[in-house]
């Protein structure tokens, strides 16, 4: 557990030029507010783009940010009115704060908050912090067989669970998902455990489909430069899957994989759009069209997702231990970030600025 004091903070002031700081420690702002001292954070595909362009689609940097929002920590301080969280206990933090009043929120679809503030979102600072102050029902309790390791890949795992909820598997279907990477190898493990008995991965680079293969897939298939329905055609054929596959997960955002995912999908499939890439691209609408497939949007996670995802790596369905390549001090923050920007690792963590590193 970390016992410092240091609330450094790594802050994105503009794209490549990132400084350490020590910010105020925050305080519990409400009665139902917790005090966090975060230990792991690991970095997603969307710190680095901020690193590296300032901006993702309209969410522009434009005060310094603290970056990072995959973390886990360890309670030191509760408001009055808590009763399900006291110091000490370990958590994994749920980024992202809705408003709980509007039409979404009421609807249980609080992921869609227009007031949504979201952690390393702009304006909103991250986790990459000494100390988070957050609602306390957004502070997951993790069991003790789940390490504050684990604890920080929840994030990416509920995101990943939260895709395979819309694409709807049920026990025996066969799944693709476009792209491994953290989220996609994610989607295809959660896919297993809901009971999907054939789960292909693919990717335009070998390793990961090795190591895909190892984790949550049952096959792989290496995307050929050909056109989107040549690869559909192949990939159906490797793969055993004459029809088409029952769900096909786009976790990679990428134009060519997106329109493979709709000549892959089954008459009557489902296709699940999880990645995020180009906001505009050409899609295959006849395809959609006259296979009558079911399209659906996926975007961060909702009601239950965090909570699910606890349970699949506490009762060993998914081993989120295996995406972890390392573990770094949290002076060697932004070595990290190039780390995860040149494809050298499949998940970092950054240790809390109150964290030994062995
Ligand atoms: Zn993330
Ligand atoms: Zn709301």
């Amino acid at each position: 557990m970390a016992d410092g004091k240091s609330n450094l903070s790594f802050i994105l002031n503009k794209v490549h030029d990132v400084t350490f700081s020590e910010r105020p420690v925050p305080d519990v702002a409400t009665p139902h507010d917790v005090l966090v001292a975060v230990n792991y954070t690991g970095i997603c595909g969307s710190d680095v783009h901020y690193y590296d362009h300032g901006a993702i689609g309209h969410f522009v940097v434009k005060d310094p940010m603290v970056l990072g929002h995959e973390s886990a920590g360890t309670v030191v301080k509760v408001g009055s009115a808590v009763t399900t969280l006291k110091a000490g206990d370990r958590v994994a933090l749920e980024p992202g704060y809705p408003c709980r009043h509007c039409e979404p929120c009421l609807s249980g679809h609080y992921n869609l908050c227009p007031e949504m503030r979201f952690a390393a979102t702009p304006p909103y600072d991250g986790t990459l912090t000494g100390f988070w102050a957050a609602p306390n029902d957004f502070c997951y309790k993790l069991p003790d067989n789940v390490s504050l390791q684990e604890g920080a890949l929840i994030e990416p795992l509920a995101v990943a669970v939260h895709i395979t909820k819309q694409a709807r598997i049920q026990p025996g279907q066969s799944v693709v998902v476009m792209g491994a990477g953290p989220v996609g190898l994610l989607c295809a493990a959660v896919a297993r455990a809901y009971g999907a008995s054939k789960v292909v991965s693919v990717d335009i680079v070998q390793s990961k489909l090795d190591f895909a293969k190892g984790f949550g897939s049952t096959h792989t298939y290496m995307s050929k430069r050909v056109s989107a329905e040549e690869n559909a055609r192949s990939l159906k054929e490797e793969c055993g899957l004459p029809d088409g596959a029952d769900a096909v997960i786009d976790a990679s955002g990428a134009e060519p994989s997106i329109q493979t995912s709709l000549h892959v999908v089954r008459v009557g499939g489902t296709y699940v759009q999880g990645g995020m890439g180009k906001p505009d691209i050409t899609f295959p609408i006849m395809a959609l069209c006259i296979k009558e497939v079911t399209a659906r949007g996926s975007f961060r996670y909702g009601s239950g997702d965090y909570k699910l995802a606890i349970e699949l790596v506490a009762s060993g369905k998914v081993d989120v231990k295996k995406l972890i390549t390392t573990v770094v001090p949290f002076d060697q923050a932004e070595e990290a970030f190039k780390k995860v920007k040149e494809g050298q690792v499949i998940k970092i963590l950054i240790a809390g600025p109150n964290e030994k590193v062995e």
